[in-house]
């Protein structure tokens, strides 16, 4: 038995460092290990969330309907500002994980560029004859 709280405590302490850096260890070494294999992974999952996205989001672009989806990407309904910037990725994954046409919609890059550049697509322009 401990003597007091206190040594409970050093030693939980000491025990989570030591087994953390031992963790952290084995995680780094397999990497190092792995890295191919983790590179495959990583863009496996990136265009499994990217392919479902499109899927669940209508599968072409909201402005002009582009449905190849190379072209196709994700865009921020209400942008991103005051906010810190989400990666690709994330958002991806985000928006494959639950249907959230308020926050996320398709995109074709040309239209996601302009909007991002000039606010607005000059497809919609085109649509209402401004
Ligand atoms: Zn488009
Ligand atoms: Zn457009």
């Amino acid at each position: 038995m401990y003597k007091n709280e206190e040594d409970k405590i050093a030693y939980a302490k000491k025990y989570y460092q030591e087994h953390r850096e031992e963790s952290l260890k084995k995680t780094r070494e397999w990497k190092r290990n792995n890295r191919e294999r983790n590179r495959f992974l990583s863009r496996r999952s990136y265009r499994r969330a990217r392919n479902l996205f499109i899927e669940m989001y209508g599968g072409k672009c909201i402005c002009c309907g582009e449905s190849i989806v190379e072209f196709l990407s994700l865009h921020h309904v209400k942008g991103q500002i005051g906010k810190k910037k989400q990666s690709a990725r994330a958002a991806y994954s985000e928006a494959s994980k639950k249907y959230s046409p308020e926050k996320f919609e398709i995109l074709c890059h040309n239209c996601n560029q302009a909007i991002g550049y000039s606010g607005y697509c000059p497809h919609e322009r085109r649509q209402r004859n401004v």
